[in-house]
């Protein structure tokens, strides 16, 4: 089941639940479009959507700004791709998208770089005070 809705969380560890709790309810191809600012909690949720699919911690789900795209084993494929350091449409459109999306979980970070479409379910982030963070989940 897929929880859309918006929640609140006051941790990274309620965060990470979050996404947790999302992804135990995924068949394998999901699309999870993720929005927010750095720092907001965006890698935090993925690594929680990797606990969801039963992805090993040792597998080290990280930030992939430096890799682009990283692929992860659970009881389903996990692409986690990170656009925070592609800057033309062009690169983004390169990245072979036709391959795995709608094949693998698919976990998109500053998915409001995408120069197209593509459909998902929307989480957004938002930092309130502190540890506080604003979450829209929807379908
Ligand atoms: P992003 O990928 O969006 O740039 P990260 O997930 O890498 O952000 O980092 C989020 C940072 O915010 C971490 O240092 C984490 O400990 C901290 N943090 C504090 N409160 C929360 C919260 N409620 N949810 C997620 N992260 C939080
Ligand atoms: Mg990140």
């Amino acid at each position: 089941m897929i929880p859309s809705g918006i929640f609140t969380t006051r941790s990274e560890e309620e965060t990470f639940q979050l996404g947790r709790d999302l992804a135990r309810g995924f068949q394998g191809s999901e699309t999870v479009l993720l929005v927010g600012d750095l720092g907001a909690g965006k890698t935090v949720f993925a690594k929680g959507i990797a606990a969801g699919l039963e992805i090993d911690e040792e597998s080290g789900v990280c930030s992939p700004t430096y890799t682009l795209i990283n692929i992860h084993q659970g009881r389903c494929s996990l692409y986690h791709i990170d656009l925070y350091r592609l800057e033309g449409a062009e690169e983004i459109a390169d990245l072979g998208w036709e391959d795995f999306i709608g094949r693998a979980v698919v976990v998109v970070e500053w998915a409001e770089k995408l120069p197209f479409p593509i459909e998902g379910i929307r989480v957004a982030i938002e930092v309130e005070e502190g540890d506080t963070r604003r979450i829209s989940i929807s379908a």
